[in-house]
């Protein structure tokens, strides 16, 4: 296959949120990782060889399965996501890719982004994702901080997160992001502070910045640092102390040119990853490996996700057994797509047309008409080229807008 068009990439306008974004995308997952961090609750498991041609064989088998029904279908945007993808030689990754353009048309400048760990990284394997089509990298450094890193039990240090920055770099990519992490145990604003501005120094095109949650969820599926919470022995950061990071982390990243234009994620200008923002302005996707969620549409106004076996061995099994390695689907209805369409349209700076998505999907504005003056009232949102988009203090509390609107 040839090479993709260098950054930035291209895609459709969703005309809801005036975002350029992905209509239909590809998830491919890669579970493996070299060890599990305590806090992680993603579909990965600790390897210490990592079966990559059998999971390929089985990835091929699931995409030829999923694919049948959407040949020549235009992709916009593909991301290999994981556990750590860049364990996964790029030779497997150039065939995933090969048989992706046999099934689909690959649209030209499609953003093609895949994870790295900085501890499972080096530049000629950089090279390898760049020659066989990858054109983003997204690099999970969390903090360049040893505290830091220690308390989150990840494997590599702060040199190595800003080598595999360098190695980004000389391998060809021009579309860098990177992820990282805030609100974490033993964790100061001035050392939030320093990773921030780090980050922003080094000219990345695109960073992430996530507080570290350990919900309900992450409790039930029995995440270690979930459990040494419950217990008493270790104390995240007090809410007021959370905020204080996101908000300074914030407004150096815009002081630097990246633009906050979702909440947990800045760019560059034309940099906004195509892929996710597909996720917050109700494009479809296919998914693909172990734990993978996928949405389609069935109709206008209905929809279906699937999300396949979290456990590498059961997905395995379901595929090299013929089967469709999912559970059950859960069907959406116009109510939820609706409801997802305004929840995910407000976590974009853009905003969403809010009457447009009423309009869409045949509901009657008039009775959350009060609601939303009260809230460009508060400060918490802004009318913005006909879209109702949050302000900072409206994104603090994004999850309640969203409930009070639906
Ligand atoms: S590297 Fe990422 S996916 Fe793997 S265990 Fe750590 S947090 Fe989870």
């Amino acid at each position: 296959m040839s090479l993709p068009p260098v950054a930035p990439p291209s895609a459709p306008v969703d005309g809801f949120t005036g975002m350029s974004a992905a209509r239909f995308g590809l998830y491919v997952h890669f579970p493996y990782c070299l060890s599990k961090c305590p806090y992680c609750d993603f579909a990965s498991t600790a390897a210490k060889t990592v079966p990559e041609e059998r999971y390929t064989r089985a990835l091929l088998t699931e995409l030829a399965r999923r694919a049948v029904s959407h040949r020549g279908r235009q992709l916009d945007a593909i991301y290999f996501g994981g556990g750590t993808p860049s364990l996964w030689h790029p030779r497997f990754v150039g065939q995933v890719l090969e048989e992706v353009a046999r099934w689909f048309n690959i649209a030209p400048g499609a953003e093609i982004s895949l994870e790295a760990n900085p501890g499972a990284a080096d530049a000629s394997r950089f090279a390898g994702y760049r020659g066989c089509g990858i054109n983003r990298l997204s690099i999970g450094v969390q903090s360049f901080q040893a505290r830091t890193l220690k308390a989150l039990g990840r494997e590599h240090d702060g040199p190595q997160a800003m080598a595999a920055f360098d190695a980004a770099r000389a391998a060809g990519f021009d579309n860098v992001s990177m992820d990282f992490i805030y609100g974490v145990h033993g964790q100061t604003l001035a050392e939030v502070t320093r990773d921030a501005k780090m980050a922003a120094a080094m000219g990345s095109e695109h960073l992430s910045a996530y507080a570290l949650t350990l919900d309900a969820q992450s409790l039930a599926e029995e995440v270690p640092l979930a459990k040494q919470r419950a217990r008493g022995e270790v104390q995240l950061p007090e809410d007021e102390a959370v905020v204080a990071m996101q908000r300074a982390v914030s407004e150096l990243y815009e002081r630097e040119g990246l633009q906050r234009y979702e909440i947990s994620n800045y760019a560059r200008p034309g940099f906004h990853s195509r892929h996710n923002c597909l996720y917050w302005t109700g494009g479809e996707y296919l998914a693909l490996g172990t734990g993978a969620t996928g949405f389609l549409l069935s109709g206008p106004h209905e929809g279906m996700r699937y999300s396949n076996h979290r456990s590498a061995e059961k997905y395995l099994a379901a595929v090299e057994g013929g089967l469709l390695p999912h559970t059950h689907p859960e069907a959406l209805d116009a109510e939820a797509l609706f409801n997802e369409r305004l929840a995910m349209g407000l976590r974009l700076r853009s905003g969403v047309d809010v009457a447009k998505v009423f309009a869409a999907y045949h509901r009657e504005m008039g009775p959350r008409k009060p609601l939303l003056q009260a809230l460009v009232n508060a400060q918490m949102a802004v009318e913005t080229h006909g879209r109702l988009a949050l302000t900072p203090q409206g994104f603090d509390v994004h999850s309640a807008i969203a409930a009070r609107l639906m």
